[in-house]
């Protein structure tokens, strides 16, 4: 067999007790339902050899493809801020890295590909739905331009799965710039494995943080970074109305990429307090939680980081408080930078954040639609007329007149072209997100064995940002008997 992927792999290349080798189990029958041919390409992979029968192999863990070095990776986690010292990959197998045509190393990663060293009780497994999910989810969110891990191939094995129901089972090729959790941290000091923390932090500094090498403090800068890109990412998912669903320590990558699609949601109507995840009952990973959590989720990195950042420790804990400091102003910043966009507002004026506020508040308090209130005030910048198809979405449409009166005028006094605002509105407020009633509608044909509706939401889902009139459709919110009020882990 000639190499059809590159691997060039690091990570198995770490000391032993940083994961267990392990196979990807074979399956009977499997059956491509989806490849990602412009990302297969951007890895320089060849979108026509995977498409084939051995591709499809591989993709399902049937075939080792050569190069590989198949590992499970260990991590530990705060599981709904309870700490788990014992994780890892239970239902995922890197098999190695690739470098992209960008120059950037990525993890080609099975997800559902069977048992390894860390499934306890799970059977490795995944069904169709969960699968399609995070296809849908995951490379809506790339569309949008968010940080995220992609997804590469989707493909049934001809197994079925027992959860709730048999289920067929799937295999997702995921792709990320690595898969290296808080958790992963949480591992090595959970077992006051000092060598193995460093070894750790000097991994990630080098293939995700390499100007951190030449700081003064390259861990302090370490953290730094992870806090930063942590903030940027959060500020973006509330941008978009996002909701993770389980922001567990292990299901936060240091490379701040969005990971693990398990119960995530993007909300219909604007609700701060909107919990869609089965399991969190007490809406701890709630939308407007998200910043918070994340914080806490980076004070659990700065403990593991401790070691590296002083001699003493009282002066490691001063160091680490005060790079966590930073992560309030810089999500803050980012999420009212990104507000502003939202309405148009080039400039950054004292009241602006107060109006933004204004309008979530009254989009609060009548169930406005948060993608379409934002969509059709791009349009309403430009004409005035557009302001009925705004107000509609208010369930007391004179909770919008006034706000936009106060609009107009903070947008008048800019002066800009109402064209270029409509503009530059549109391209940062999209037309389309997966909403949920559609990825259950998908996720139901394809248990029919129809993968139309998943393919014509992965195609609308594309751009995002573009008006698709026969489409139109996708926009709208869920009827009420298509509402969707929870989602599940699927695992
Ligand atoms: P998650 O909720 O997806 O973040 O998973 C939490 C932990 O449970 C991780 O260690 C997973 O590898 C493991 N896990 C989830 N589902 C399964 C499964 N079906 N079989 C084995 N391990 C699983
Ligand atoms: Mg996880």
């Amino acid at each position: 067999m000639t190499a059809h992927f590159r691997f060039d792999n690091t990570y198995a290349a770490l000391p032993d007790r940083f994961f267990r080798r392990t196979s990807p189990s074979d399956v009977p029958a499997p059956r491509l339902m989806r490849l990602n041919r412009p990302l297969a390409a951007e890895l320089g992979l060849d979108p026509d050899w995977l498409a084939s029968p051995d591709g499809v192999a591989v993709l399902a863990g049937k075939q080792v493809p050569e190069g590989a070095i198949p590992i499970a990776t260990a991590y530990a986690g705060h599981q709904f801020g309870h700490f788990v010292p014992q994780l890892g990959d239970g239902r995922a197998i890197l098999l190695g890295e690739v470098v992209g045509r960008d120059g950037v190393r990525r993890d080609i990663q099975l997800k559902g590909s069977g048992r390894t060293p860390f499934s306890r009780q799970g059977d490795g497994k995944a069904a169709l739905g969960p699968v399609l999910r995070e296809f849908v989810v995951s490379e809506a969110m790339a569309a949008l331009g968010i940080p995220t891990t992609r997804a590469l191939a989707a493909v049934l094995t001809g197994e079925p799965v027992r959860r709730e129901a048999l289920l067929p089972g799937a295999v997702l090729t995921r792709v990320a710039k690595s898969h290296i959790r808080i958790g992963t941290f949480q591992f090595f000091a959970a077992r006051e494995d000092r060598d193995g923390i460093r070894t750790l932090a000097d991994y990630v500094i080098g293939r995700h943080y390499p100007d951190a090498q030449a700081a003064e403090a390259p861990y302090r800068a370490l953290l730094d970074r992870v806090i930063a890109r942590q903030a940027d990412l959060v500020a973006r998912w509330l941008l978009v109305g996002f909701i993770h669903g389980v922001m567990n320590t292990d299901n936060m990558s240091v490379a701040g990429e969005t990971i693990d699609y398990g119960p995530c949601a993007f909300m219909d109507a604007y609700d701060p307090a909107a919990v869609f995840s089965s399991i969190d009952q007490h809406g701890r990973y709630a939308y407007a939680n998200q910043p918070r959590i994340a914080l806490w989720n980076l004070a659990r990195l700065s403990e593991t980081l401790l070691p590296l950042l002083a001699a003493e420790e009282s002066a490691a804990i001063a160091v680490a408080e005060e790079a966590l400091r930073a992560f309030p102003p810089q999500f803050e910043g980012a999420f009212q930078a990104g507000l502003r966009r939202k309405l148009g507002l080039a400039a950054e004026r004292e009241g602006d954040i107060e109006l933004a506020q204004d309008l979530l508040g009254a989009m609060a308090a009548n169930q406005a639609d948060f993608t379409l209130t934002f969509r059709r005030l791009s349009d309403a910048a430009a004409d005035p007329a557009g302001d009925l198809r705004v107000r509609t979405l208010f369930a007391d449409p004179a909770a919008y007149d006034g706000w936009a009166a106060r609009w107009r005028g903070r947008l008048g006094e800019e002066g800009r072209d109402p064209a270029a605002v409509r503009d530059a509105m549109r391209a940062v407020n999209p037309a389309f997100i997966p909403r949920n009633h559609r990825i259950e509608a998908a996720i139901q044909a394809g248990l029919r064995d129809d993968f139309g509706p998943f393919e014509e939401l992965i195609s609308v889902l594309s751009r995002p940002f573009e008006d698709q009139p026969d489409r139109a459709a996708y926009m709208e919110p869920p009827l009420p008997d298509e509402r969707v009020r929870q989602t599940f882990c699927g695992t």
